[in-house]
């Protein structure tokens, strides 16, 4: 038993289970029952580990029902591409998350979230059928992560003409066992249509049907791993340097909260972490709630860096009974900045020009909280920002920031020339009820 929900109405469960079911039967989120801190001897020797390493180090206690090797061999495929930490000016690092086939930090958890569904579902010889509802950048990084993955077959549904063009392309151009479904409707049409869909009986009877997004604890457990690494990264550039190590704050572009909690569980694995800043758009309920000490929701406004447009972050759960419900605990290890859409633009401006570095709308809102942050508390901890994104993505925005389109990678420009499907439903639960059953796996 490793996994309880937080509302501790449902029984513990394994990791398999949890990464199966997503949610627990109680409607609440699954969390770790218990994080044993990382061996001490790992630690001091954290510089000459490799993220895989630290991966592997940091997974090990959640996923007993992975064996070893087999759990390397994971990750290893799981993360072919680097997270270098690239020193943008005194005291401020970016640890950058987008180097993975859909350019943002997603990939990281969706890509070790596919290979480690496959191999229960391998070992069982069963199948599975996901479902995910996306506005955005969660619908391609689990497109990709779980292209061709065996036994598998997933369909992600998105808002007819609410998401951006090369968002759109990023999912539609995947193929294979990926189903791209546009509906007619909203995200949250979408949202509960995918509700719909996992509390029916027959497709959890027929198709074992689950979910991929932020909820499911397979994606977020990963994500540790980097943060281990980008203090390692550190650890070596402050000996190569003869300069001592201190513990870095880390700020962290957040929406749903998922990326935060997975710093938080970092920093109670034992690695050397000052505090932590959750760094949001105008949707800032998590500072609301951090300086107010009570909770309140509100609906979503549109901004810059969309993909934290959240007005009902699901991970703010996990971080409370993290911090066994007292703010006061919580407010020990989080701050959390605010940064309106005009501090966003003059951020990528600024930076691009005293660094030549041009960064997308998320990381901007991380770096300008960074640097009120050093504004606020000036010490001597430097201050690692999480990169989420690339700005290749986001070309309408760098472009209203800098007046020129940013350059567009690879990988984008080679899903703009794919050829792109995907099949148009109204906003109706039987027709994705039947399109569902009838979607054939891929071996
Ligand atoms: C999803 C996303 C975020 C927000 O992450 P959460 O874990 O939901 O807080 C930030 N930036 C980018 C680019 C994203 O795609």
């Amino acid at each position: 038993m490793t996994f309880r929900s937080i509302l501790g109405s449902s029984a513990g469960v394994s990791f398999r289970d949890a990464l199966l079911q997503s949610l627990a039967p109680d409607g609440s989120l699954y969390v770790p029952e218990t994080l044993h801190p990382v061996a001490s001897g790992f630690l001091g020797k954290l510089e000459s580990a490799s993220l895989q390493e630290i991966g592997e180090e940091t997974l090990r206690q959640f996923v007993p029902d992975i064996p070893g090797q087999k759990l390397q061999r994971i990750l290893n495929r799981a993360w072919t591409f680097p997270v270098p930490l690239r020193h943008l000016e005194d005291g401020i690092f970016l640890l950058e998350l987008f180097h993975g086939p859909t350019l943002a930090f997603k990939d990281v958890g969706a890509r070790f979230m596919a290979l480690a569904l496959s191999h229960f579902l391998l070992r069982e010889e069963r199948h599975a059928t996901l479902a995910v509802a996306t506005s955005g950048d969660t619908g391609s990084a689990v497109a990709h992560g779980f292209r061709s993955v065996p036994r598998v077959a997933a369909c992600i549904l998105y808002p007819s003409g609410k998401i951006s063009a090369l968002q759109e392309r990023q999912m539609t151009t995947v193929g294979g066992n990926v189903c791209a479904i546009e509906v007619e409707g909203s995200f949250d049409d979408c949202q509960l249509l995918v509700k719909q869909a996992l509390m029916d009986p027959e497709l959890v009877r027929v198709r074992n049907i689950t979910t991929a997004n932020s909820i499911n604890i397979a994606r977020l457990l990963p994500q540790i791993a980097y943060y281990g690494w980008g203090i390692a990264q550190l650890f070596a550039g402050c000996r190569s340097l003869g300069d001592r190590f201190r513990p870095p704050v880390i700020v962290v572009p957040s929406g749903n909260l998922g990326n935060l909690t997975a710093a938080a569980y970092a920093k109670a694995l034992g690695f050397p972490i000052r505090y932590l800043v959750a760094a949001t758009n105008a949707n800032d309920v998590f500072a609301d709630y951090l300086h107010t000490g009570s909770y309140q929701s509100r609906t979503s406004v549109q901004t810059l860096s969309n993909a934290m447009d959240v007005g009902n972050p699901s991970n703010l759960g996990r971080l409370q009974a993290l911090f066994h419900h007292d703010i006061a605990e919580i407010r020990r290890v989080i701050r959390a900045y605010r940064v309106s859409d005009a501090e966003t633009l003059e951020e990528i401006r600024h930076t691009r020009e005293r660094t030549g570095v041009v960064l997308d709308p998320h990381s901007a809102v991380g770096v300008c909280a960074a640097r009120r942050h050093l504004r606020a508390s000036p010490g001597d901890s430097p201050v690692i920002v999480g990169a989420t994104a690339h700005p290749g993505k986001f070309p309408e925005v760098i472009e209203r920031a800098l007046g020129q389109p940013p350059e567009i990678p690879g990988p984008l420009q080679k899903a703009l020339q794919a050829r792109a499907q995907s099949i148009r439903m109204p906003c109706d639960y039987a027709a994705l009820r039947s399109l569902i059953l009838d979607l054939p796996y891929p071996d």
